[in-house]
């Protein structure tokens, strides 16, 4: 059975490059029927903070990437922590002193005085000595594997030193703990990033010398950025929390993450239903730059494309993830989907189509100042508004048609021009200048909710006259 692991180290929120792995091996364990498990890699105590951790699953969570094992049992729930497993490590590693494939190292002020897979009692308990324990390389021994999209990687041992696997602080180090959680998770593909190649050399000796079954191997492309160095924060924002508070849609950032490194043969799809062409050996060698302009991209054609149901539900928990007060309720279903629906075409994130139809869950928005100065403080402004609310009151029939009509009939009063009857009637309804369709606006508001701000806004319009 296929068994995959995200492994991820909890220092540090998760990012781009994080989540593209959890997606490769989801992709793999899904398109295999397998198991895809998340590992909390927690030894380094001093980086490592809950908060991480909590971020991690809970942006998995958002963007979908289920894990199918979990710790549970009293005190611990979740996934897999390492922390959670010091004594697993502790018999491994007597097993390799035991048989003489591992020793203690005693440092005083920095010098090793004493090295033996005994240790005598006087070094124990002592401050003035530092303990670790180290793996004997054994010189002769060659180390190759054949990654999956990599091919055959060779490494030659004899520039390889002994190497520590227990601190002195009796925390083992990542590539010893690596090797005996994926043995005993039962890990058949180990996926990962490229930064990780340099690790397998001493990771294989580990397997070799407790004689565990290697499991095979596949490292992902790095990701770079536009200057071709690695994606780190100098290029601008990689945290996945960053791209959530900014409105892009989790199915958006998991389409264009898969581009990075695999070849699917297309722009835009639905991860969850792509699975099924994933393979490893569409996975490219070579690096890939990330581009913020074609995830914005992606991010545009998903929100137009996906269904009204989806960004519903996706919009409303932006909503109460980003802002303290949320102006809209879930009894407004019907009502906030349609203007989703007429807004989504103009806009690229939920962020903006926050901004972009805001004013349509509240009577009480401001008018945006070039509004106010070029029609409201107008002289037929307020003949023009009475005559609306009069016409929008009469109309008994309130549909896009009807609307249609209103609106060019109180045109052809020659009140003021055309565009300045549109325009004073946007502004009215909705603060600004810029808004959706105007006759769609008008029908999704409603026709109280349209006489009740045209008559604010005469209002409004009274009182700066003066
Ligand atoms: N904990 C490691 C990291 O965050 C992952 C190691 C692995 O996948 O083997 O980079």
């Amino acid at each position: 059975m296929v068994r995959v692991r995200f492994a991820p180290s909890p220092t540090g929120y998760l990012h781009v490059g994080g989540l593209r792995t959890a997606l490769f091996n989801w992709y793999f364990a899904k398109k295999h029927n397998g198991r895809f498990i998340i590992r909390i890699e927690d030894t380094d105590f001093e980086r490592s903070k809950k908060e991480y951790e909590e971020s991690i699953l809970e942006e998995l969570r958002w963007v979908g990437l289920d894990y199918d094992e979990s710790v549970d049992k009293p005190g611990q729930y979740g996934p897999y922590r390492q922390s959670e497993r010091l004594n697993i490590y502790k018999n491994y590693i007597e097993k390799l002193l035991n048989e003489n494939k591992a020793y203690y190292s005693v440092l005083k002020d920095d010098e090793t005085i004493f090295e033996d897979n005994n240790l005598p009692c006087k070094y124990k308990n002592n401050n003035d000595f530092s303990i670790v324990i180290k793996f004997k390389v054994n010189k002769n021994e060659e180390v190759s594997f054949t990654d999956l999209i990599r091919g055959d990687i060779k490494f030659d041992t004899k520039n390889l030193e002994d190497f520590v696997i227990l601190r002195s602080n009796g925390i083992p180090i990542y590539n010893f703990t690596v090797v005996i959680d994926d043995y005993l998770m039962k890990i058949s593909h180990v996926i990962r990033g490229e930064d990780h190649i340099s690790n397998t050399p001493k990771q294989l000796l580990i397997y070799n010398a407790l004689s565990f079954e290697v499991p095979k191997f596949a490292h992902l492309p790095l990701i770079l950025g536009e200057d071709k160095a690695p994606l780190s924060k100098r290029h601008g924002e990689v945290s996945i929390t960053y791209f959530r508070k900014e409105g892009y849609l989790p199915k958006a950032i998991l389409n264009y993450l898969s581009l990075l490194g695999w070849n699917a043969n297309e722009q835009i799809f639905d991860y969850n239903q792509k699975y099924q062409e994933f393979e490893l050996t569409n996975v490219s060698k070579n690096p890939s730059v990330f581009d913020y302009n074609k995830l914005l991209w992606t991010n545009e054609v998903h929100l137009r494309k996906d269904s009204l149901e989806e960004i519903y539900n996706i919009f409303f928990e932006w909503i109460n993830f980003v802002l303290i007060e949320n102006k809209l309720s879930k009894e407004d279903e019907k009502f906030i989907k349609q203007v989703i629906e007429i807004s989504r075409e103009k806009v690229q994130t939920l962020k903006q189509l926050y901004e972009f139809s805001e004013n349509f869950f509240t009577d009480n928005f401001d008018y945006q100042e070039d509004f106010v100065a070029k029609f409201m403080k107008k002289t037929w402004f307020e003949k023009l508004l009475k005559n609306a609310i009069d016409e929008f009151s009469k109309l008994e029939e309130f549909t896009v048609e009807n609307i249609e009509k209103t609106l060019k009939n109180l045109s052809s009063l020659n009140i003021t021009g055309r565009k300045n009857v549109y325009q004073s009637i946007r502004g009215s309804i909705l603060g600004k200048t810029v808004t959706p369709g105007l006759y769609e606006s008008i029908f999704v508001l409603g026709k109280e909710r349209v006489i009740i701000r045209l008559k604010k806004a005469l209002e409004y319009s009274k009182k700066i006259s003066f």
